[in-house]
């Protein structure tokens, strides 16, 4: 099959196998310039396969040469469709670890699920013992509850009022206006339930049951805080409710794994980038694209693979004391929050049109990062060739 890029709103419906073997390869090769780090054996990342979770997979195995459980929600490849791009990911990464001797399991499925957290207790049982780090790194549009078998749903909404902003359809470059009206009560504990701190609590507390957390282990789950221009829509919308209730479980889970050998948990507030989930979030494309394109000219600019390292070298390992703010939590947003950023970020913000979106804002920067997600863009691969498409889990 020859696949080419199939866009359809925000999101790329086709992924390209060699294209996403590539894009780990290149995450991996940064990982190991930057050097080795002090840090995790044995971890379980729950998200593994896009993103944040998939950069810190990365970063655990091939920083540290950690032994990883990798648990994730992908769609296997069916008759003329590519599967999704992290379920090619997780295969691309599971062959390289094991090349490189490291242990690397993948348990696909719906993570909110007790079948799911038994499965992997029973491999971590079978074959680590116990793990040392728990990363946390779901961003899911729905979640089945184990308990009541309710089926919540992720809606981006403001709250309280309605919000209008300018925001960018990144696939055809037009900016316009949006409006979002307010999400209903319902609707706001459905999205703490699918992206609050519930799920992450269930699952440290079946590894404590299981007695699979090392003495001292830790667990990371991950944040967006943003400047204002986003905050009706992020932080003080549906999403960041959710945050608060994550960094509430964040303070429950620190007192548990403290009482487990002095461990802790905490959250990582990281900067905004293209994922599938950011992409999904309205205006914040728009302000991703104006970001990069002062990052990169300040020479400051990071993908999820560059924040992942930085998080693990500086602030969790190696020796180091994480630094944490004044809410206790740590911050690989800094270059982003710096007042000199946000300042150029707000002069742009009010001046960027449609006609001249390409030179305000580093849109091309951002369709290119988009469509890498999927596997497509990446140097070295012939995209004019066969591929085949279906290629079992590992
Ligand atoms: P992503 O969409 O790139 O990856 C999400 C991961 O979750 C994938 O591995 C997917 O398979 C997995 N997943 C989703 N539903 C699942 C389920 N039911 N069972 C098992 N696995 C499931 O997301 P991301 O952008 O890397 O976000 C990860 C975390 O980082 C989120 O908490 C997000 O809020 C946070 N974050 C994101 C940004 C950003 O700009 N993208 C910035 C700061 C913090």
């Amino acid at each position: 099959m020859i696949i080419k890029p199939k866009i359809r709103g925000f999101i790329c419906v086709t992924a390209h196998p060699d294209g996403c073997a590539a894009h780990v390869q290149e995450w991996i090769k940064y990982v190991k310039s930057k050097g080795p780090i002090a840090g995790p054996k044995k971890v379980l990342v729950i998200g593994s396969s896009m993103g944040y979770g998939l950069a810190s997979r990365v970063t655990a195995a091939f920083g540290s040469g950690a032994a990883t459980i990798g648990v994730f929600f992908e769609r296997p490849s069916e008759e003329g469709r590519p599967a999704t791009p992290g379920w090619y990911n997780s295969i691309a990464f599971t062959q390289a670890a094991r090349a490189a001797g490291l242990y690397a399991k993948n348990v696909m499925g719906d993570a909110f699920s007790d079948d799911i957290k038994a499965q992997v207790i029973a491999a971590i049982k079978a074959d680590l013992g116990q793990v040392d780090l728990v990363v946390y790194s779901l961003a899911s549009p729905r979640r089945t509850h184990p308990k009541t078998g309710v089926v919540h749903k992720n809606c981006i909404k403001p709250i309280g009022a309605p919000y209008t902003n300018k925001t960018v359809d990144t696939d055809k470059g037009i900016v316009s206006e949006v409006t979002i009206e307010p999400a209903t009560e319902a609707e706001i504990s459905d999205v703490v339930a699918v992206m609050g701190g519930e799920d992450w609590e269930l699952w440290i507390q079946a590894l404590s049951d299981a007695k699979v957390l090392a003495p001292g282990a830790q667990s990371v789950a991950y944040s967006y805080i943003g400047p204002e221009v986003t905050w009706a829509i992020y932080k003080n919308g549906t999403i960041g409710h959710a945050k608060d209730d994550l960094e509430r479980a964040a303070k429950a889970i620190d007192a548990k794994l403290k009482a487990n050998g002095n461990g802790r948990a905490f959250i990582s507030v990281n900067k905004a980038l293209v994922t599938q989930s950011s992409s999904a979030i309205p205006v914040v494309p728009l302000y991703i694209s104006i970001l990069y394109k002062i990052m990169k000219a300040r020479g400051t600019h990071e993908g999820c693979i560059e924040q992942m390292q930085r998080l693990f070298a500086t602030q969790l390992y190696n020796g180091n004391t994480a630094k944490f703010d004044e809410a206790g939590r740590v911050r690989v947003d800094d270059l982003e929050m710096i007042p000199a950023v946000q300042d150029a970020v707000r002069q742009i913000w009010p001046a960027v049109t449609t006609e001249n979106l390409e030179a305000q804002t580093d849109i091309a920067g951002y369709r290119s990062e988009f469509l890498k997600l999927f596997g497509f863009g990446l140097a070295g691969v012939n995209y004019e060739a066969e591929v085949e498409p279906h290629v079992p889990m590992i």
